[in-house]
């Protein structure tokens, strides 16, 4: 075989970028992009002949090659366009579960993020004070809507709730000792565990109690002249049951005032309205912890608040102030991006009235199982008159919240599963990440499941969209 025949007919760089196709393709995307691309396509037929064992026919081979050379305008125009496609792109959820942090957590509404749109493409007033006409504070924007909400003194918000924690323990406790019991020795997720934030934090872990059971006197015993907190982690990412206790934060208030040891919860999911509500068991309240004394209390914007992602840190004055002043809030501060769609997120709840209707994360929780049939029922029609080959049915299922919160929370909910005709329903899930508009479900029973809660009425028409794609 003559390998080297191949290698010429390949067209040579500057030939190529002389033929019409590709210079249009230079006009829009510049001279020296496209030359990159050009020669990359070149380099990879290039590589291809050169992998080919000399020992196997030509002739299947050669036709391949030469049939790629004929279409390299085509090659070099994909490439071209997707190189420049974002890796980050949105998604069909059709998991269920609605804080899934592999999918960024909280979708904002559609208000909020046009909203941020015409704020983001302009300049604002982040940190400059139009009143006074002088320099200003970013967290003076959201401080008075979170304090009239949360009924807190004083408030500043970081870059995530893991941020909080590490700022909170390195203000207030460093070189010191932090009491904190081992049923709330928690890990939040990417190796972040409260001892360690601790040890990162300079501050001592004091800790008592047992597993199970913590009582009020675990506390005062651990009391010395170097304890600087009491720190108290909402466990809610996993649940212990049974023979159980353990001090809330009320319990240890006039302790906390005796020997003058300020209280630190941190509340993980932020909720701030009650749960019970929507058929949830109760999650403990933002406006619980302040009313119950606490004096720092710290939870996720993105969470069940359905912002965002930032630190949410409220309390009393002198600690938010004494916060501020440490340096590493520089390091974990917040940009106008989260500034602007927190403080949308946050004006919501000034009225709390209708308001599944404004934040997708509530109305994803609050929405019941026969509405959300009723969605399952009107894909299962379009598929039906869009001719998606496959078995479909509708069928009961459970939800999750997701994010690690709520975790023995299961909120009955609808799906509509599918089984293809012609290919297996793992090479379909395969597929269905690859689409346009890529579209995650689950697969069990062997049939792949879209779980409705997580999916939109105006997202209806592009999983019927992924579908015709995927089954192409
Ligand atoms: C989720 C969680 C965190 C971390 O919050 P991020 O915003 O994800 O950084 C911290 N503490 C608790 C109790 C949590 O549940």
């Amino acid at each position: 075989m003559d390998k080297n025949n191949l290698f010429r007919s390949i067209p040579k760089v500057d030939l190529l970028l002389e033929r019409e196709e590709i210079l249009s393709l230079i006009q829009d995307y510049g001279l020296s992009y496209v030359t990159d691309q050009v020669r990359e396509v070149v380099e990879e037929i290039r590589e291809e002949i050169k992998a080919y064992p000399e020992s196997e026919g030509i002739d299947g081979f050669e036709d391949r090659i030469l049939k790629k050379i004929e279409r390299i305008e085509d090659l070099v125009m994909e490439r071209v366009e997707e190189g420049l496609d974002l890796k980050l792109r949105p998604l069909l959820n059709g998991t269920g579960t609605i804080l899934h942090t592999n999918l960024g957590r909280a979708p904002l509404s559609h208000k909020i993020s046009t909203e941020l749109a015409t704020l983001l493409s302009s300049y604002s007033n982040l940190e400059y004070n139009l009143e006074e006409g002088k320099r200003g504070e970013r967290y003076s924007h959201m401080k008075e809507m979170l304090c009239k909400i949360t009924g807190a003194e004083d408030a500043m918000v970081v870059n995530n709730n893991a941020s909080s924690v590490l700022l909170i323990l390195s203000t207030l406790a460093k070189g010191g000792e932090v009491i904190v019991s081992r049923g709330e020795l928690i890990e939040i997720g990417g190796k972040f565990r409260i001892p360690d934030v601790c040890a990162q934090s300079d501050a001592e872990m004091v800790e008592i109690g047992t597993t199970n059971k913590t009582h009020l006197s675990d506390y005062q015993e651990a009391i010395t002249e170097n304890t600087k907190a009491f720190l108290k982690v909402h466990t809610s990412n996993y649940r212990i049951m049974g023979f159980t206790e353990s001090v809330e934060a009320k319990d240890l208030k006039a302790l906390s005032l005796e020997h003058n040891i300020p209280i630190i919860e941190d509340l993980g999911s932020g909720v701030l309205l009650p749960l019970e509500k929507y058929g949830i068991r109760h999650e403990p309240m933002v406006q619980e912890a302040i009313e119950s004394g606490v004096d720092v209390v710290c939870f996720s914007g993105d969470k069940l608040l359905g912002g965002p992602q930032a630190g949410i840190i409220i309390g009393k004055k002198k600690y938010i102030d004494a916060m501020k002043k440490n340096p590493l809030t520089r390091a974990l501060r917040i940009d106008k991006f989260t500034v602007a769609a927190l403080s949308m997120t946050l004006r919501e709840y000034l009225h709390m009235e209708g308001i599944e209707e404004r934040i997708p994360v509530l109305k994803m929780l609050s929405e019941t199982a026969p509405s959300i049939k009723e969605r399952a029922e009107r894909l299962y029609d379009l598929f039906r008159k869009n001719h998606i080959q496959g078995e479909c049915s509708i069928r009961p299922c459970e939800s999750q919240v997701g994010g690690g919160s709520l975790p023995d929370t299961f909120m009955e909910s609808y799906a509509l599963c599918f089984h293809p005709r012609q290919i297996s329903v793992s090479e379909l899930e395969k597929r269905l990440h690859f689409t346009k508009e890529p579209l995650i479900g689950r697969v069990m029973e062997d049939d792949f499941w879209i779980d409705l809660r997580t999916i939109r009425e105006e997202e209806l028409e592009r999983v019927v969209e992924s579908f015709q794609e995927a089954l192409e």
